[in-house]
């Protein structure tokens, strides 16, 4: 079971590399590509090495994300914290959807919550293995099975 999360963390800080701006961040052992909310540089930031600019984003989507890094909230009894948020989209067609990263601040676990269109979806690493019985159907489904 898992501790109450005090109401307030602080943040873990860094500097964009670009515009200098002080970005916050909650995950400081898992963490290290980050974007500047200000400049929208995306950057890879580990220990002490300076930052490594990989490019820049053209658009801002923080007004479109439901939740936002920092935020606490509970899921299934146990209290995570949003420590990443990546909006992605398939080359070839329109579809977006939304992935977080949640941390569970008691334990150090990590958990995605994913929404395309409306639906959640929550997936935690296990340590089961699965192994798929069935070639793949015509529509492409498969069958997995506990090893
Ligand atoms: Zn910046």
């Amino acid at each position: 079971m898992s501790e109450h999360l005090p109401a307030t963390v602080a943040p873990a800080q860094l500097e964009c590399p670009k515009c200098k701006v002080i970005i916050n961040y909650f995950d400081t052992k898992n963490s290290s590509f980050f974007v500047c909310p200000a400049c929208r540089t995306f950057f890879e930031a580990q220990g002490l090495l300076p930052a490594r600019i990989i490019n820049g984003f053209k658009k801002s989507l923080n007004a479109r994300l439901p939740l936002l890094v920092g935020m606490t909230g509970t899921l299934f009894g146990d209290e995570y914290r949003v420590v990443g948020a990546m909006v992605k989209k398939e080359a070839r067609n329109s579809a977006q959807w939304v992935e977080y990263v949640l941390l569970q601040q008691a334990t150090g676990a990590t958990a995605q919550l994913a929404v395309y269109e409306g639906h959640w979806m929550f997936i935690q690493p296990t340590d089961k293995q699965y192994a798929v019985t069935t070639p793949p159907a015509p529509d492409n489904t498969v069958t997995l099975t506990p090893c």
